[in-house]
C-alpha cells in the first residue's frame, strides 16, 4: 500500500515537471485592460499566457500600476494596448521599465470619434461596437500571428470562428435595438462610453460624466442633462459596473427615470457572471438597453406586481367565502337550537 502511494507520488512529481517547465516557457502575453485579454486568448487559447495590466472590475481610465505589475511588463512578449489615448500613461510607464516586449495597438485602422466641449478628446471605448470588435480581434490575429508564426492557421482558424459570433451579436443587436421608437432612443450611462455603439446602432448617447469616470460634474452639465431628459421619451439611466451607481441613482430619483440593469463598459465581470467574456458582455450590454428602453422591464414589474395583487385578491376572497360559510353554519346551528 506504502509502495504504491509512493510511486504514485513520483510518477506525479516527474509528469508536472515537464508540465511546468511548458508553462514557462509560453510567451506571455499582456493586455491593457480584460476585454482586449479575452479577445487574445479566445484566439490563441492555451499557447500563450494571456494576462491582463488592468484587473477585472477595475477602472483603466484612472489605473496605478503598482512596481510587481510593471515588473510584470518586463517578462511580456507581447503588450496589446487600446490606443486612442486610453493608456499613454502605461506605454510610458511601461517604456522606462526598459521591457523589450512589441507594443501593438489594436484599434489600427478604426476611424476614432471625439468628444468632449472643442471635439479634442478621442472616446477609447470602440470594443462596444461588435463590428469594430471584428478590427480588434483582426489586429490581435495578426500581432499573435507575429509572436508565434507555426500556430499561425490555428489562429486565423479561431479568428473566422470569432468574427462570425461577432457578426451574430451585431445581427442580434439590430434586431433587437430596431423596435425602440425614435424618442426613446437616447442612451444615459455613467461616463461617455458608447459613442462607437450609438453611431452603429443610431442611438443619441449622453452620459453623466465625461469619458473618463473622474470627470468633474458642473451645475452646467446637470442642468443640460436634465433638460435633454426632459425633451425626450426616455425612461430609463444606466449604471456602469466600474463606476458607482450612487449619482446615476440620484439623477434616477429627481427625473423619475427607472435605474436600468448594470452595463459593462470597461472591464468583464468574474467569469460566472454575465460578462465573463467580450461576447457575453455584448450581449449583456444590449439586452439590458433593450429591455429598459423598450419598456419590458417596466412591463415586468407591472406584470409581476399584477399578479401578486391577483393572488392576493383570490386569497382574500377565499377567506371571506369560509368567514361566510362558517357564520352561516352557525346561525343555522343558532336558529335550530333557538327553534
Ligand atoms: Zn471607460
Amino acid at each position: 500500500m506504502r509502495w504504491s502511494l509512493s510511486i504514485c507520488l513520483l510518477i506525479a512529481f516527474f509528469s508536472f515537471q515537464p508540465l511546468k517547465a511548458a508553462e514557462e516557457n509560453r510567451p506571455l502575453v499582456m493586455a491593457s485592460n480584460t476585454i482586449i485579454a479575452d479577445i487574445a486568448h479566445q484566439l490563441i487559447g492555451d499557447e500563450a499566457r494571456v494576462i491582463s495590466l488592468v484587473p477585472l472590475g477595475t477602472d483603466p481610465h484612472n489605473f496605478d500600476p503598482s512596481p510587481a505589475d510593471l515588473k510584470l511588463s518586463t517578462e511580456a512578449d507581447l503588450i496589446l494596448v487600446n490606443g486612442m489615448n486610453l493608456e499613454n500613461w502605461m506605454v510610458n510607464l511601461i517604456k522606462k521599465t526598459g521591457s523589450t516586449a512589441k507594443i501593438d495597438t489594436v484599434t489600427k485602422g478604426i476611424q476614432p470619434i471625439f468628444t468632449g466641449k472643442f471635439y479634442t478628446q478621442v472616446d477609447p471605448h470602440a470594443w462596444l461596437d461588435p463590428i469594430l470588435g471584428k478590427t480588434y480581434a483582426r489586429n490581435i490575429s495578426a500581432s499573435l500571428s507575429d509572436l508565434l508564426p507555426k500556430h499561425k492557421e490555428t489562429i486565423q482558424f479561431n479568428l473566422k470562428v470569432y468574427l462570425d459570433l461577432l457578426e451574430e451579436v451585431h445581427q442580434y443587436s439590430l434586431e433587437r435595438l430596431k423596435e425602440i421608437p425614435q424618442k426613446k432612443r437616447l442612451l444615459i450611462t455613467s461616463h461617455d462610453a458608447f459613442r462607437y455603439f450609438g453611431e452603429r446602432y443610431e442611438i443619441s448617447v449622453k452620459s453623466v460624466l465625461a469619458s473618463s469616470p473622474d470627470a468633474e460634474l458642473t451645475v452646467k452639465d446637470m442642468i443640460q442633462l436634465t433638460e435633454i431628459i426632459k425633451n425626450s421619451e426616455v425612461g430609463a439611466i444606466f449604471p456602469e459596473s466600474t463606476i458607482n451607481p450612487k449619482l446615476v441613482n440620484q439623477i434616477a430619483k429627481d427625473n423619475n427615470l427607472i435605474v436600468g440593469g448594470q452595463l459593462y463598459t470597461d472591464s468583464l465581470s468574474e467569469p460566472e457572471k454575465d460578462a465573463g467574456n467580450y461576447i457575453q458582455m455584448l450581449y449583456h450590454n444590449v439586452n439590458r438597453i433593450a429591455e429598459a428602453l423598450l419598456g419590458e422591464r417596466q412591463k415586468a414589474e407591472y406584470d409581476l406586481w399584477k399578479s401578486d395583487f391577483s393572488d392576493t385578491l383570490m386569497s382574500l376572497g377565499i377567506l371571506v367565502f369560509l368567514a361566510a360559510c362558517f357564520l352561516w353554519m352557525w346561525f343555522n346551528v343558532k336558529t335550530q337550537h333557538g327553534g
